[in-house]
């Protein structure tokens, strides 16, 4: 049985960043086109979001994290992209057994993401993007990585040993 990852569909070469670019990895593909079926996923044109379009960032605020448009934080797209993210979540992520994210970005980067203060003059914090922490808080357990960590041969070797642990879990629970 075919071992379904997703992965943030800018680094396999798909230009949808905010500047209609892309943020092609060759090494995703190398390391685990073998082993794996890519799906890739960008919750930001997922949610309806153009490309191009206008860069957003993590606002740290008192009720939580928002996404709102670099240059007008009343432009907030935040609700937007937790919709998208609940659908891949309800109908997509049970089919995955891993994911490896595009770091720093606020919707997929896992651990390195900049968070600012509403008024976009202090580094508060860095944490996970919106996408990939939804994902991450739902499936816990779901082995994710992204492209600079996938650099380390020692990480990477441990995270396609993970994603194979997983996919066999699921295999025997759903016997
Ligand atoms: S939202 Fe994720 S997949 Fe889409 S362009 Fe940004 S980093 Fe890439």
């Amino acid at each position: 049985m075919v071992i379904k990852i997703g992965v943030s569909a800018c680094l396999v070469g798909h230009r949808v960043r905010y500047d209609a670019e892309d943020q092609h990895n060759p090494l995703v593909e190398r390391q685990l086109a073998s082993c794996f079926e890519l799906i890739p996923i960008c919750p930001e044109v997922g949610a309806g979001m153009a490309v191009p379009r206008p860069p957003i960032q993590v606002i740290q605020g008192r009720a939580g994290i928002r996404l709102c448009e670099v240059d007008d934080h009343t432009h907030d797209v935040t609700q937007q992209l937790r919709r998208y993210a609940q659908h891949v979540i309800s109908e997509l992520a049970p089919e995955l057994s891993g994911f490896v994210f595009k770091s720093r970005s606020p919707s997929c980067g896992i651990d390195d993401t900049p968070r600012f203060d509403e008024d976009d003059q202090l580094l508060l914090s860095v944490g996970a993007g919106l996408f990939a922490g939804m994902l991450m808080k739902q499936f816990p357990s779901l082995p994710v990585i992204d492209e600079c960590k996938l650099e380390q041969p020692q990480q990477c070797r441990e995270f396609i040993r993970r994603v194979r642990e997983y996919a066999k879990e699921k295999r025997i629970n759903h016997r």
